[in-house]
């Protein structure tokens, strides 16, 4: 697809160094000029797409650190594909990106506010313990000035003439596979079945305007990443008293480079030297609640695994804990002096067969680590 390769900054019209708030605007712009409802041009949907694709890269940081770096081809070896968004189906492309009605489509219900979406990313440590956190997003607030009618104060909306106050209206509309008939939301008045004759200044007759609100974010022990988290009635304000829609917040939980997790449970390596493997050893180990002591018996073996009940994640929503799974690593010099060189092959020659005696493969405790 030939088309994918313009430049995203160019089809969003903004410099490189551009902010994500310069970003979102830009777009906001193109998608109101080529919204299908507004365009008249016949190529104002390809163009849409582009852009929309263009947004959907650039507005996520590492998307577009893979972008910038590596261009087209980088987003495409990281595995960004974009939304392939069906042109038929404007109105899902504009909840994905601002929430359903933002743009006055009457899409759902009687104008209850669309819904938005934000992510948090949060550490292991925070999963582990809970965290609240405040985030902040763009949502549509009804216009002050106008109480959100749209209308200027002191002019009144009117009934719509072209549906006759009914908000919706047969289309036609053309497509590769033939023309369609539907009842959709009227163009003249985006289904809310009256006409602003003189626009609020404010608001520009949306009744609604964008706005910056913080909102706190509870969350829960135990949650695993990318799970979602909806906030309800915190989402784009409704259009004429409606209920606001919800926002949901995706949370990722960042790597800790310490433990991995698996499920509820959490797997730790502990490093013992080779002689503390051999004489035994006590050895602090680290967990998400906190450093332990772990004794560990003469003839410890790589692989070997300690479990510790009840030291993993918490259970999300329940009581109860995973359990912590230590693996063990015998750490082999990586150089000796020669004082150590002459005791290693001293005690080399008192060795027989019974000092290495053999019983479960490393790799059977490897996998059981694993499960
Ligand atoms: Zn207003
Ligand atoms: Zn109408």
């Amino acid at each position: 697809m030939a088309t994918a390769e313009r430049d995203y900054y160019e089809l969003l019209g903004v410099s490189r160094d551009a902010t994500e708030a310069e970003i979102k605007k830009a777009f906001r712009k193109l998608a109101r000029e080529l919204h299908p409802d507004v365009s008249q041009e016949p190529d104002a949907p390809e163009r849409f797409k582009e852009v929309a694709q263009a947004y959907e890269a650039l507005s996520n940081a590492e998307t577009r650190k893979l972008y910038d770096q590596y261009g087209h081809a980088g987003l495409r070896r990281g595995g960004f594909t974009p939304t392939d968004f069906d042109l038929g189906n404007l109105g899902d492309i504009f909840s994905a990106f601002f929430g359903d009605d933002l743009f006055g489509r009457a899409s759902r219900g009687a104008g209850r506010g669309g819904d938005a979406v934000a992510r948090l990313r949060i550490e292991l440590i925070e999963a582990y313990a809970g965290v609240t956190r405040r985030l902040e997003l763009d949502v549509a607030h009804t216009c002050g000035r106008c109480a959100g009618d749209g209308a200027e104060p002191g002019t009144t909306p009117v009934t719509c003439p072209t549906c006759g106050g009914a908000g919706r209206v047969q289309q036609v509309s053309r497509s590769v596979f033939g023309e369609f008939v539907r009842a959709g939301a009227c163009p003249g008045c985006s289904g809310t079945g009256r006409v602003v004759e003189t626009p609020c200044e404010e608001c520009d007759g949306q009744g609604r305007k964008l706005v910056e609100k913080a909102v706190e974010v509870e969350i829960p022990a135990g949650i695993h990443d990318g799970q979602q988290i909806r906030l309800r009635g915190e989402g784009h304000a409704g259009v004429g008293g409606a209920p606001g829609g919800d926002v949901y917040v995706e949370v990722r939980v960042a790597r800790d480079e310490r433990f991995e997790r698996d499920g509820n449970d959490i797997v730790a390596a502990v490093d013992l030297t080779i002689v503390q493997a051999a004489l035994g050893a006590t050895v602090t180990v680290p967990t998400l609640g906190g450093d332990v002591e772990l004794e560990f018996e003469p003839g410890t073996q790589p692989g070997e695994v300690r479990v510790l009940r009840g030291k993993g994640m918490p259970v999300l929503q329940r009581s109860g804990r995973g359990d912590q799974r230590v693996l063990v690593n015998v750490t082999v010099p990586r150089r000796v002096t020669d004082e150590q060189r002459r005791l290693l092959e001293q005690f080399e020659q008192g060795s027989d067969e019974d000092t290495y005696r053999r019983d479960e493969s490393f790799f059977d405790k490897l996998k059981s680590a694993l499960r």
